[in-house]
């Protein structure tokens, strides 16, 4: 069953757990979808219903961020950990290196995706990447064909929130894969032209603050996070 936090219901998993899960969808015939929300992204589902039904849609919803897991524990329903889009995709790969199955990688500027690709590779050694593809398109069914040519098994949609999650809900079916993957900004790590903040500031809890120092145009977005908390102690009193 799965842990409601203001609406979105969270998978309860280790990371190990999720990875497990994902290789087994993997495995299953048909199309399926993993998202990982943070509290920005559950913010946007209370104000919108369309992004809410294709997160809650997805076979595994995983907690991004720290402030997923105090607020399921403050609401009385804690879960194991959390599970960072980021890392999930980290260890999927390493599985997909020695299983032989292969990835494309959707989103970001121009040049990013293929950038990412070449370090992965590296990385990753028996990755492989079946193709690449900006986020900055205008037609789907360009890429969604793109992505059927290139017979890939996963893939990684990193588009932004919710675009991403609208998007695979929209068009996964059609692209052929079998596990598609809403990754936001990962793209931009793995091909170095973002940094995540180091292991001090995540094991606080402090990402969020890090991401702010280095991009302040983000403080629109963060003012949602302690929005969430407001609206998951109003929850709390409610329960
Ligand atoms: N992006 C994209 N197409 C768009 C809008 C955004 O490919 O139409 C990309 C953007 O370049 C970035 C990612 O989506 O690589 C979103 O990153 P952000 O840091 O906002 O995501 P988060 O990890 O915070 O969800």
């Amino acid at each position: 069953m799965r842990i409601d936090v203001l609406g979105v219901g969270f998978d309860n998993m280790t990371m190990t757990e999720a990875v497990d899960a994902a290789a087994a969808l993997l495995d299953r015939p048909g199309c399926h979808y993993v998202v990982t929300p943070n509290p920005e992204i559950v913010e946007v589902c209370l104000e919108n219903g369309e992004a809410k039904a294709a997160v809650n849609g997805a076979d595994l919803v995983l907690p991004d961020g720290v402030g997923i897991i105090k607020g399921a524990a403050m609401l009385g329903t804690p879960l194991k950990e959390r599970t960072p889009g980021i890392e999930f995709a980290a260890h999927l790969m390493g599985r997909m290196a020695r299983t032989g199955k292969s990835l494309y990688l959707l989103g970001a500027k121009p040049g990013v995706a293929e950038q990412a690709a070449e370090n992965l590779k590296k990385q990753y050694p028996g990755l492989m990447v079946a193709g690449t593809h900006d986020g900055y398109f205008q037609e789907d069914a360009d890429v969604v064909e793109a992505i059927r040519k290139s017979g890939a098994d996963v893939v990684f949609v990193c588009l932004g929130a919710p675009k991403q999650e609208l998007w695979i809900q929209r068009n996964g079916p059609n692209t052929g894969a079998h596990l598609l993957c809403g990754l936001g900004g990962s793209l931009d790590i793995f091909a170095g032209v973002a940094e995540r903040a180091p292991k001090f500031w995540s094991d606080h809890g402090l990402e969020w603050f890090y991401r702010l120092c280095r991009e302040p145009r983000r403080i629109g977005r963060m003012m949602k996070l302690p929005l969430f908390l407001i609206h998951v102690k109003q929850e709390r009193r409610r329960k």
